[in-house]
């Protein structure tokens, strides 16, 4: 059975159709890619599961919850920790006063908290930066930082939003890495990524959206081959 299950869902803004009857699921401990181009509905999509705006119709379903319409708190609370595509640290604060935001959220003492952080700091391969700035950080490591604090919510599925876009191939190796540790402790991912080199060898199944639509569904291998993924990918440059 599914974690997760997005049923039919649209989301319209005016007269812009962002996603159309969209259905997929993501299993308990899978990685699911969500791909597309640009415009495609994929960040849409999150914002649906995450609570940031509802959808116009359909139903998201965790763990055979209803969760449409709930609040980010809600979703949050419900199981769904999320990264936004700008990493959004708070730049002036340690990356353990970052991570201890979110561990907060779980009704942490701020002793538990800033152990729980130091933890998912390390856990992310960011132990050296506890005491530094957020801002003196690389994109790549602020983008871990993001990772490690949507972590602390101890949710059980995860949203992450292009976490390899502009890095370096020793970065997403980095990054690949992290997200298979992710996986391995029974945390499902669905990860929206531009990077397919990054995403194809390891994720379960992809999701592919094209205008707001699903447009294909299958294993990394199945989709690569799909004549229709192609001619989306290609019609896009
Ligand atoms: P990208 O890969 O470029 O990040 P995406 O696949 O994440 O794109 P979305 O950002 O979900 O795509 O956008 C899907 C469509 O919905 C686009 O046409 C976009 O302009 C529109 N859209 C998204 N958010 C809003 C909004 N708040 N108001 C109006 N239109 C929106």
């Amino acid at each position: 059975m599914s974690l997760l299950r997005v049923e039919e869902v649209t989301k319209r803004f005016g007269g812009i159709v962002a996603n159309e009857n969209v259905s997929f699921g993501v299993g308990a401990g899978q990685i699911v890619g969500l791909i597309g181009p640009n415009g495609a509905g994929k960040t849409t999509m999150f914002n649906c599961i995450a609570g940031n705006g509802s959808p116009s119709s359909g139903r998201i379903i965790l763990d055979g919850r209803d969760i449409t319409g709930l609040s980010p708190e809600q979703c949050a609370r419900a199981g769904v920790g999320r990264t936004f595509q700008i990493a959004r640290t708070f730049t002036s604060m340690t990356a353990l006063e970052n991570v201890m935001v979110g561990a907060f959220l779980t009704g942490r003492n701020t002793v538990a908290a800033r152990e729980e952080a130091l933890r998912l700091l390390h856990f992310v391969n960011l132990g050296r930066f506890a005491d530094k700035p957020a801002g003196s950080m690389t994109i790549s490591e602020q983008r871990r930082l993001a990772v490690a604090r949507a972590l602390a919510i101890k949710p059980r599925l995860l949203l992450m939003d292009e976490v390899m876009a502009g890095l370096n191939p020793t970065e997403v190796r980095e990054t690949v890495e992290v997200v298979l540790k992710i996986r391995d402790q029974g945390i499902a991912c669905l990860i929206v990524e531009h990077v397919l080199e990054g995403i194809m060898p390891i994720a379960n199944a992809i999701v592919v959206l094209d205008y707001g639509r699903k447009i294909a569904e299958g294993t990394p291998q199945q989709v690569s081959n799909d004549p229709v993924v192609i001619a989306a990918y290609l019609g896009d440059e």
